[in-house]
C-alpha cells in the first residue's frame, strides 16, 4: 500500500475488515465519523477525541484521528453545538477526518482492550464472561495463583495508576473476569461464571454492594488507564500494515 494515497473511507474499510466493525451492535456509529476527505499520511490516536487530542492533530499536522471513544453516541442531542460543534469544526477546518471503534476494539482478540489488559497483567483469556457471545466483550481469564495484594501491586505498576479495591475477603486469585472501561455491573456474570476477582475501569456505589454480597473482590482499575492499550495496539497495526505514520496521545484522565 505505500505510496498509494489513502483516502478515509479506505482506511476506514481496512479497520472495519480487520476488527469486524459490522458483526457488533454499538451505541455509536463505528468506522469513519467525519469524513474530511484528503488523503492520510499522519494518524494521532487517543482513547477519546476530546478537543485537547484534535489540538494536539492540529499541531502535528495529523490528517486523522483514531480514538476508542468517538462521537453520536445513541441518545445524545444531534445538533452540532456547544462543544461537540466546536470539537466537530475544528475537525473539519483543519482536514482531519475521525474514525472511532467502540466494541469491536473491546473485543478484539489480538489489539482489543481486553486482550491488551489481560497481557500486560499476566492473565491468560480462557473464554467469555457470556458465552453465548460470538465476540465477548467481556471475558474470563486465568493466572497462576497469586495473592491479591500482589496482583494489586501490579496492576498499580503496569497502569501507573492505584486500583480502587472493594475486597470480599479472596486471599488469593486464580479466576478473574475482566472487562475494560465502564463494565462494573458485568461483576454479577463474574460472579456467576466463578471468578474471585473482577476488574474493569470504573465503579459504582452498587458495586460495592455487588462485590461484598457476592463474595468476589472488585478492582477498578480505571475507564481511561484500562482502554490506552487497544487503540495503541491498532496504531501500530496500522503503521506497521499501511505505511502511515501514527502516534499516540494520552489526554490523562483520572476516571
Ligand atoms: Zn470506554
Amino acid at each position: 500500500m505505500l505510496n498509494t494515497q489513502i483516502y478515509p473511507n479506505t482506511l476506514a474499510q481496512w479497520c472495519d475488515n480487520y476488527l469486524q466493525a459490522n458483526e457488533f451492535n454499538d451505541y455509536c456509529p463505528n468506522g469513519l465519523q467525519v469524513d474530511a476527505n484528503t488523503p492520510i499520511r499522519k494518524i494521532i490516536t487517543g482513547v477519546t477525541a476530546t478537543q485537547n487530542v484534535i489540538d494536539a492533530a492540529i499541531a502535528e499536522k495529523a490528517d486523522a484521528i483514531l480514538v476508542h471513544h468517538g462521537y453520536f453516541w445513541k441518545g445524545e442531542p444531534a445538533p452540532l453545538t456547544g462543544m461537540k460543534g466546536k470539537r466537530i469544526r475544528s475537525l473539519l477546518q483543519n482536514n482531519i477526518s475521525l474514525l472511532a471503534y467502540h466494541l469491536p476494539l473491546d473485543a478484539h482478540p489480538i489489539v482489543g482492550n481486553n486482550a491488551i489488559l489481560a497481557q500486560q497483567l499476566d492473565l491468560e483469556i480462557i473464554g467469555a464472561l457470556y458465552p453465548h457471545e460470538k465476540h465477548p466483550v467481556g471475558n474470563i481469564a486465568q493466572c497462576e495463583p497469586i495473592a491479591i495484594t500482589d496482583f494489586i501491586t501490579k496492576v498499580s505498576d503496569k497502569l501507573q495508576r492505584i486500583p480502587t479495591h472493594i475486597s470480599a475477603g479472596n486471599k488469593q486469585i486464580t479466576q478473574v473476569g475482566i472487562c475494560s472501561g465502564g463494565a462494573q455491573d458485568m461483576i454479577e456474570q463474574a460472579a456467576t461464571m466463578g471468578c474471585q476477582l473482577y476488574i474493569s475501569g470504573e465503579i459504582s456505589e452498587r458495586t460495592t454492594h455487588t462485590a461484598r454480597e457476592l463474595g468476589i473482590d472488585y478492582l477498578a482499575c480505571g475507564h481511561h488507564a484500562t482502554e490506552k492499550g487497544g487503540i495503541q495496539a491498532l496504531g501500530t497495526l496500522i503503521e506497521q500494515s499501511l505505511g502511515l505514520k501514527v502516534r499516540f496521545i494520552d489526554d490523562p484522565n483520572p476516571a
